[in-house]
Parts: C-alpha cells; structure tokens; sequence
C-alpha cells in the first residue's frame, strides 16, 4: 500500500540528495515537488525541485487550501500541494516529502501512517563542510541555517528512524532497507487479509484429507 515517506534533516545534512538517489533506483516511489517562495538556485529547474511561487501566489493558494502543511523557513514560505500528494498515491507508488521538522509534524497528524526518517549529519564540521561547499547561500543565510540546524536536532526524537549521513551510498541503501521493511509491515499489506484466508482454507483442507486417510 503506497504511503508518504518523510524525510528532514538540517540544511547541507543530505536528505535531498539520498531523495535523489532513491527516485533514480526506485520505480515504487515518487517525488512530492513542494512549493516556495524562496528564489531558484543555479542547477534547480521550475517544477522539478520546487515550484517556485511569488509570495502572492503561494498566499492565494494558501487561502485556496491547496496545501497539505507549510512552513516558513530562513524568511521564505514552503508547502506541500495536496496536488502532488494526490496524484503520486494515484500512481500506486509511495510519496517521497522533503520537508522541514514543521512540516513533518502537520504530516503526522493528518497521515499517522506516514513514515519518518531523520537524516543526520556525521558532525558539526561536516555539515558546515557540506553547506559551505555547495556555495548557494550567502554568508548571513549560511549562519542562520546552522543555527537553525541545532534546534531541528532537537527533534530528532520525534522520527521514526534516524540514518547517520557518513558515507552517501551507505546511508541510501540504509533508507532501501528500510522501505523494504515497511512494505512488509503487516498493516501496510493491503491484500495481506485475502491472502491469508485463502491460505488458511487451504491449510484446513489439506489437514482433512490427511485425516480421511
Ligand atoms: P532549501 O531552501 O534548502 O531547499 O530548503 C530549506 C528547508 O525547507 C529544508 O529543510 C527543506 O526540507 C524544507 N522544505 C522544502 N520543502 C518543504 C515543504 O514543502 N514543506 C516544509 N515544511 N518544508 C519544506
């Protein structure tokens, strides 16, 4: 049975690229593109890493309740559309959320069968290694967003599994392993009843004609 997957971590922890990677390997999952309002970095493409919204858009769209959850991050709105949501589940494959720890709560709440996973920072230096390297945020933006970073680890308690970001293959086959798990979670299994009174029917009968012999 599809379901979300969340996935957070600080800014620079990892969790877009292990997005990424997922999506290419995987047939069973797709992306939700979210919506912001923060301006487009060079390599990011409209409509495939977020639709990008001037403040009025995503405000009307806001009051037009097209948003599953949102939240405002570094001065900049962010949400999920119910749209991408909608149609990703309608394909029959799981939704992969790149969102922040607000968001991941207002998911919860609305999905309690939603899965949450935590993508952590191997240290302090490497995150700041990680956000500095990219070089897409200005100094300021820089030291906000590791500062902010110490309050989402706070929260960390919150998730249902935690992925140590050290090396990134690593830590992608660590969140495959733990797809694979899920699928098989009993009451993830949709067709699972079926099968199992089928199954059961046929134990009985096979135990009688083993007794009529
Ligand atoms: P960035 O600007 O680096 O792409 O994203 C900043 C933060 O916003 C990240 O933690 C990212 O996961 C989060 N984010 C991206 N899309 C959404 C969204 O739709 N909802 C929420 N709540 N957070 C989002």
């Amino acid at each position: 049975m599809p379901f979300l997957l969340v996935l957070s971590s600080p800014s620079g922890g990892g969790k877009t690229t292990i997005a990424k990677m997922l999506l290419q390997a995987r047939d069973d999952l797709g992306y939700s593109v979210s919506a912001t309002t923060r301006r487009i970095r060079p390599g990011e493409q409209d409509g495939r890493d977020y639709h990008f919204l001037s403040r009025n858009e995503f405000t009307r769209r806001q009051r037009a309740g097209e948003f599953l959850e949102w939240a405002t991050y570094g001065g900049e709105l962010y949400g999920t559309l119910r749209s991408e949501i909608d149609a990703v589940l309608a394909s029959g494959r799981s939704a992969v959320l790149d969102i922040d720890v607000q968001g991941a709560r207002q998911i919860r709440t609305t999905f309690p069968n939603s899965l949450h996973l935590f993508v952590l920072p191997p240290s302090a230096k490497v995150l700041v290694q990680r956000l500095r390297g990219r070089k897409t945020e200005a100094p300021e933006v820089l030291r906000e967003r590791i500062a902010r970073a110490a309050d989402e680890l706070a929260v960390v308690a919150e998730y249902d599994f935690a992925i140590l970001n050290e090396e990134l293959a690593v830590a992608v086959s660590q969140v495959a392993a733990i797809l694979e798990a899920e699928a098989r979670r009993v009451s993830r299994q949709e067709t699972l009843p079926e099968f199992i009174d089928q199954l059961r029917s046929d134990v009985a009968d096979a135990a009688s004609r083993l007794a009529r012999r």
